[in-house]
């Protein structure tokens, strides 16, 4: 399913639709775990709606990116994540599906996730710059800065409890710090978001990409991951 199918199904969801017809009769008498209440099928309707007036901006907005790749990507997951995953930018896989992380570096992304117990779904999964570098380039500093505002809006929208940032280029970017990941990782860092008037602690860790060219660094990676879970188990 394309970005766009996904968000469409989402939004029907979140409209308050449960049910599609389907072949064989349903049971209607079985109570479904998944009904959300209608508060936060509200608060979720304007987190997706906000969302999208996000994804509009940055389909307006120019720039020579926009030129060489084929699709825009911006999330994956879900709205009500209390964890925001934040990559670089897509890659060839990314660009042809339109969704973040679904390339060898979103398979081990997916297992990271398994290790800790959670899925795609219970996340949020985005890039600080949505369209494919050519060549898959690292984004130059001007072309983050130019799509740093619309990570810090999905932020700001999605309100997560923490961000775990995948890599040197998304840590640069968020926690605008020079320092090099390796000083950084293992430790909780603050983000501040002057909108949400909030700090999220954020981790700084390696992106999947680098894990796979670099597998002696899974065993810091794990570390990092383990923090996360210690802290989502405790405000459980
Ligand atoms: N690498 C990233 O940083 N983001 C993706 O979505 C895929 C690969």
């Amino acid at each position: 399913m394309n970005q766009s199918n996904k968000r469409i199904l989402e939004f029907i969801k979140n409209s308050g639709v449960n049910y599609f017809l389907q072949d064989t009769p349903r049971n209607w008498l079985k109570k479904s775990k998944n009904l959300l209440s209608t508060s936060s099928k509200n608060l979720n309707n304007d987190k997706f709606v906000k969302i999208q007036q996000i994804i509009e901006k940055i389909k307006s907005f120019d720039s020579s990116l926009k030129e060489s790749a084929k699709n825009l990507v911006v999330y994956d997951g879900s709205l009500d994540a209390k964890v925001m995953f934040i990559g670089e930018a897509p890659g060839r896989d990314e660009d042809i599906e339109g969704l973040p992380f679904v390339g060898r570096a979103g398979q081990l992304l997916n297992k990271m996730l398994a290790a800790i117990n959670l899925k795609r779904e219970d996340v949020y999964i985005t890039n600080v710059v949505n369209w494919r570098p050519p060549d898959n380039r690292t984004p130059t500093d001007e072309e983050i800065l130019e799509y740093l505002p619309f990570v810090q809006e999905q932020i700001d929208v999605v309100n997560p409890d923490y961000i775990f940032l995948l890599g040197g280029v998304a840590t640069k970017a968020i926690l605008s710090t020079p320092l090099a990941l390796g000083k950084l990782r293992g430790a909780w860092h603050k983000y501040q978001s002057l909108k949400l008037n909030k700090t999220i602690y954020s981790i700084a860790s390696y992106h999947p990409a680098f894990l796979l060219r670099s597998p002696q660094y899974k065993k810091a990676s794990w570390e990092d991951l383990q923090m996360l879970q210690k802290k989502l188990n405790e405000n459980n």
